[in-house]
C-alpha cells in the first residue's frame, strides 16, 4: 500500500546516454534524497552507464554510494574542513577525491595529509565557497594531488564566467577544470577551448531529464462519505460539503506536499503567499493527489504515512487499493518502493 515510484528503464537510460554523449567528461551527482531515486540506486546506475567518477554531497554519503556498487572514484562536493571527523577519516582512501576551498585547509591537508586527491574550488558569483587561486601557493600544491580547479556557477552560468574563472586557475597549476550549471552548448565550447581535460557534474538533468521516464503513484487505503459539517480528521474540522474522504498513502515522512522554499520574488510575482493563505484560512489546500482527473484537496493536514483527502460529490471517484497519481518534488520525495516498467 506504499507510494510508489515507478521508472521506465529503456527511456530514463535513453535519455542518460544522450546527454553523456553530449558532455564529454560528464559526472554524474548522487547526493541528497538521491533525487528521489536513491543514493544507491543511483550508484549503480552510474556503473551500468560505465562512467568511472560519481560525485556525492558529503562525506557521509560515500559509503551508501559504495553499498549501490560503484567502485570508481568518488567526489566529494562539500568542502573538506578541519572539524569534520568522517571526511577526515577518509583522507587515506586513494578513490575519494576531496573538495578543499579555503587556503588554510589546503596547507592542514598539505603538511598532515599529503598526496591527498584534492580539487581546489575557485569563488564564483554565487559567494558560497570558493577561494582566489592567486593565494594559492605553487608549493602547497606540490604536496598534494591537484586533480583539478573546480568552478561551481550559478543557476545558468555563463560560459564567460565559467572562462575568466578557469583561467585564473591554471594561471597557478595546469590541471583539469571541473565545472557546475553550464549549457551543454557553453560547455561544450569551454571543453573545446581550453587544453585541458574537463568535467561537469550534473543531477537535475542527468536524473530527472526526462519527466516521462518516471512517475509517482499513491494507494488509496480507505474511503468513507462524509456529510457537510461532520467533523473530520486529528483536528475534527468539519467537511466543507457532502462527499467523501479518501485516505491515501503518502505523508509527510515521504516529503509529500512539502514543497522546498521558492524565492519570496517570484511568490509575489504569482501572487501565491496571498492564495495560500485563503486556502488555508478555508481549510482547503490544494493536495497534491490527483482523484477522478484533477488534484484534490486536503481535509486535514498530512499524517505521516497517509493523507485524508476531501472529494465533493456524490461518487469518490476511487477505490480502496487503486492507485493514483500523485506530484512529487523529486528532490525531497523518498518514495516506499520502486517499481521497474
Ligand atoms: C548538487 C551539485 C551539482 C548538481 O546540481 P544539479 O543542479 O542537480 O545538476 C553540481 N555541482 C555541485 C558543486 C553541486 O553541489
Amino acid at each position: 500500500m506504499p507510494l510508489t515510484l515507478t521508472i521506465d528503464r529503456v527511456r530514463w537510460e535513453a535519455h542518460q546516454r544522450e546527454l553523456i554523449a553530449d558532455v564529454p567528461g560528464l559526472v554524474p551527482v548522487a547526493k541528497g534524497n538521491g533525487y528521489g531515486f536513491g543514493l544507491e540506486l543511483l550508484a549503480e546506475q552510474s556503473g551500468r552507464l560505465g562512467l568511472p567518477t560519481l560525485a556525492v554531497g558529503v562525506a557521509q554519503e560515500v559509503d551508501r554510494v559504495r553499498a549501490g556498487g560503484f567502485t570508481g572514484d568518488v567526489v566529494v562536493l562539500n568542502p573538506w574542513r578541519p572539524f569534520d571527523e568522517v571526511a577526515t577519516a577518509q583522507l587515506g582512501d586513494p578513490s575519494i577525491i576531496v573538495t578543499v576551498s579555503r587556503v588554510e585547509d589546503l596547507v592542514a591537508l598539505a603538511s598532515k595529509h599529503p598526496g591527498t586527491r584534492v580539487l581546489v574550488e575557485i569563488k564564483t558569483a554565487m559567494h558560497r565557497h570558493g577561494l582566489d587561486p592567486a593565494q594559492v601557493d605553487r608549493s602547497t600544491l606540490d604536496a598534494l594531488t591537484l586533480e583539478g580547479w573546480t568552478i561551481h556557477l550559478p543557476a545558468d552560468g555563463s560560459l564567460a564566467a565559467a572562462r575568466s574563472l578557469a583561467l585564473a586557475g591554471l594561471a597557478v597549476r595546469k590541471g583539469p577544470v571541473w565545472v557546475s550549471h553550464l549549457s551543454e552548448a557553453d560547455y561544450r565550447a569551454l571543453h573545446a577551448e581550453l587544453d585541458v581535460e574537463t568535467h561537469m557534474r550534473i543531477g537535475t538533468r542527468l536524473w530527472l531529464g526526462d519527466r516521462h521516464a518516471y512517475r509517482t503513484t499513491a494507494t488509496v487505503l480507505d474511503v468513507h462519505p462524509i456529510s457537510k459539517g461532520a467533523p473530520l480528521g486529528y483536528h475534527q474540522v468539519k467537511a466543507p460539503k457532502n462527499g467523501f474522504i479518501l485516505i491515501i498513502s503518502g505523508g509527510t515522512a515521504h516529503g509529500v506536499a512539502m514543497a522546498a522554499p521558492v524565492p519570496q520574488r517570484s511568490l509575489r510575482q504569482r501572487g501565491v503567499t496571498v492564495l495560500e493563505g485563503l486556502l488555508d484560512a478555508a481549510g482547503r489546500t490544494l493536495s497534491p493527489f490527483e482523484v477522478g482527473g484533477r488534484k484534490r484537496s486536503f481535509a486535514e493536514p498530512p499524517h505521516m504515512h497517509s493523507s485524508m483527502i476531501f472529494v465533493p460529490g456524490s461518487a469518490p471517484l476511487a477505490q480502496v487499493g487503486d492507485e493514483v497519481p500523485v506530484t512529487t518534488r523529486m528532490t525531497t520525495v523518498t518514495t516506499d518502493e520502486i517499481r521497474w516498467a
